[in-house]
């Protein structure tokens, strides 16, 4: 498995793929890779001839105050872990290559990213589906694999690829959590001992809510309640929101009567955790 830092040397593997007939999958990430993207990648190598993993910690994602500059980083453990799942190779650009010292083109979309997420991280959308459309114009890829843990950005990228034409289909895949419920994460390792036992609140308000719909509760403000008292009952926890919306709009729902997203973004400590469930009625 190879290890390519440049577009230019990206291009001729994938033209001679294409050559051969080879299909091609796309595995986005950050890095610093966890069994959550392992999951994904092993996916892709199921239904795919050739996976990529692009490896690269995209700045136009991060807010001014965010965490670029310690978000952790380990190429070399991420090499074993792609090479162990079958990836073909990983691109991994430094972030020159990937944006012009005076690149001023973005992509970016007026719904789905203002709620959620969107609210604290008013540009963090526009990013994503920046950097995420480059890598498809880069990597020209079949099929691209992305968690539902992310599960505002799934929605953001098959709405982009909808809007945008983009030939490629969008594969979520599930949340893949920790034995106690903790849904994986690179940022899990910015948590503390204490903090660690904390962040199992999200999962725990989670599940509360999603009993509630599965024994017929469908009254939105009555969920959301439960699980924000059960959040604030965690002395470490702070949330940032707790929301009922539905899955394809993203708009606040009174009654869960379609499918439903339940999401939230709860701070532990200073590490902002993201969380959710669907719920199909
Ligand atoms: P990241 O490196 O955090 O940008 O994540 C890259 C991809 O992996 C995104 O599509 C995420 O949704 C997905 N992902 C991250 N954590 C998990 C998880 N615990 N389960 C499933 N997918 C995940």
């Amino acid at each position: 498995m190879q290890i390519i830092k440049t577009i230019h040397e990206l291009h001729p593997i994938v033209k001679a793929w294409r050559k051969e007939g080879l299909s091609v999958g796309l595995v986005p990430t950050m890095g610093y890779l966890h069994d959550g993207h392992k999951s994904l990648i092993e996916r892709a190598v199921k239904e795919n001839d050739r996976v990529v993993v692009s490896d690269f910690v995209n700045p136009t994602q991060f807010g001014v105050n965010e965490d670029l500059a310690s978000y952790p980083r380990d190429i070399a453990r991420d090499a074993a872990l792609c090479e162990k799942a079958g990836a073909a190779l990983i691109f991994h650009p430094q972030p020159e290559e990937m944006y012009a010292p005076d690149n001023c083109t973005f992509v970016d979309m007026n719904r789905l990213t203002k709620g959620l997420c969107g609210k604290t991280r008013p540009t963090h959308f526009s990013g994503v589906c920046t950097v995420v459309s480059k890598l498809f114009h880069i990597v020209t890829p079949d099929r691209a694999y992305f968690g539902e843990k992310d599960a505002q950005q799934l929605a953001v990228i098959r709405r982009m690829v909808r809007d945008m034409n983009f030939d490629i289909a969008i594969v979520g895949c599930p949340i893949v959590r920790e034995p106690d419920g903790l849904a994986m994460s690179s940022r899990n390792t910015y948590l503390s001992e204490e903090e660690r036992g904390a962040a199992l609140v999200l999962h725990r308000a989670l599940s509360l809510g999603e009993e509630m719909m599965r024994a017929g509760e469908r009254d939105t403000g009555k969920i959301r309640q439960a699980m924000v008292d059960m959040v604030e009952r965690e002395p470490l926890a702070k949330i940032d929101y707790v929301e009922i919306v539905d899955s394809d709009t993203l708009e606040k729902v009174e009654w869960a009567a379609s499918s439903v997203l339940a999401a939230m973004a709860v701070y532990i400590g200073k590490t902002r955790l993201i969380d959710n469930f669907t719920f199909e009625n």
